[in-house]
């Protein structure tokens, strides 16, 4: 097995903002473990409309802080002012952080405003505008397409626009089918799209959430594995272990077809992502 070391590939994991004192110290302990590896940065969620504004700032500040690795806040823009997002910018500017996910997010049920930016590629540009180069934009791409977008052509045009508004790089939504992720980056270098687009890792560990998750975001989980995961009913510890194998083989072939790196979706969890790192024997940097 070929054995994938960090250089020249990036990896990231990403986090969300904890709710309480208790999940912050949980949180602690995950980003130590996982900090050990080295990746290229850490990132955290933001809820759209502005739910975890200050956790999420709050916990990038503390990551960056104390592990000393790169943290990047995700930052969406549906249902935000400039004179807002502004002030974000500047806040995170005076912290020291220099890389940012910009995102449209989508608007909470219930909430009407649509805010100043209809679309990411506007956010991307208005960073641009107010910041210069001072941060390094990551966006989200679709392989598997956006579920509002019309068709993928489509929404390849329109990732286009993030890049062309000064995107550094990409990460993926998650996805199960490796097959898809190679048709996309095919179909954007074709399209004139030429930055990094790493693949968004989900490791599997719990089917239900799972399958909640990939409703709501439109990603497929092949019908293989849903069967197969079915199939555990509540096994926790079998549904791991499959997951797990599953998810490294997913990996071995997306680095071994040559993917850039690799975006862990961590959900706040070190073992999976650990587990999986460890057996693709990737060395830290
Ligand atoms: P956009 O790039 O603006 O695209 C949204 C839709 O609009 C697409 O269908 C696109 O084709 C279409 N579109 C874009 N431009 C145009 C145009 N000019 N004309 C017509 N149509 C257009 N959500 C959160 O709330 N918080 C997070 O922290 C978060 N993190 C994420 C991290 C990653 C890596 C990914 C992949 C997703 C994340 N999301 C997050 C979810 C994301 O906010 C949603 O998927 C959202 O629906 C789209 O955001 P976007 O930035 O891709 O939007």
């Amino acid at each position: 097995m070929a054995s994938h070391t960090t250089n020249g590939k990036l990896y990231s994991f990403e986090f969300f903002p904890p709710k309480s004192e208790e999940s912050a110290s949980a949180l602690r302990v995950t980003v130590d473990k996982l900090a050990r590896l080295r990746p290229r940065f850490c990132s955290v969620t933001f809820g759209a409309g502005g739910s975890t504004r200050e956790r999420t700032f709050e916990t990038v500040v503390e990551i960056q802080g104390r592990t000393g690795i790169e943290c990047a806040p995700h930052l969406s823009c549906v249902a935000s002012t400039r004179e807002n997002i502004r002030e974000v910018l500047d806040r995170y500017r005076v912290q020291g952080i220099r890389h940012i996910v910009a995102l449209r997010g989508d608007l909470p049920s219930g909430m009407l405003s649509a805010g100043e930016f209809r679309y990411a590629s506007e956010l991307v540009a208005f960073i641009r505008q107010e910041t210069g180069d001072h941060f390094n934009i990551e966006v989200a791409a679709y392989p598997e397409c956006h579920p509002q977008a019309p068709n993928i052509e489509l929404d390849i045009r329109n990732f286009k626009r993030k890049v062309e508004a000064g995107a550094n790089s990409a990460i993926t939504q998650y996805f199960y089918n490796p097959a898809a992720y190679f048709r996309f980056v095919d179909d954007c270098r074709k399209g004139g799209i030429d930055i990094p687009i790493v693949p968004g890792i989900m490791p599997i560990t719990n089917y239900t959430q799972l399958a909640r998750f990939s409703e709501l975001c439109g990603a497929d989980i092949p019908r293989w594995i849903r069967k197969r995961l079915e199939g555990f009913g509540d096994d926790r510890p079998a549904i791991r272990a499959f997951g797990i194998e599953v998810v490294t083989d997913l990996c071995r072939a997306l680095l071994d077809g040559g993917a850039p790196g690799l975006h862990f979706y961590t959900l706040n969890q070190s073992e999976a992502s650990l587990a999986i790192w460890d057996n693709l024997g990737i060395a830290a940097a």
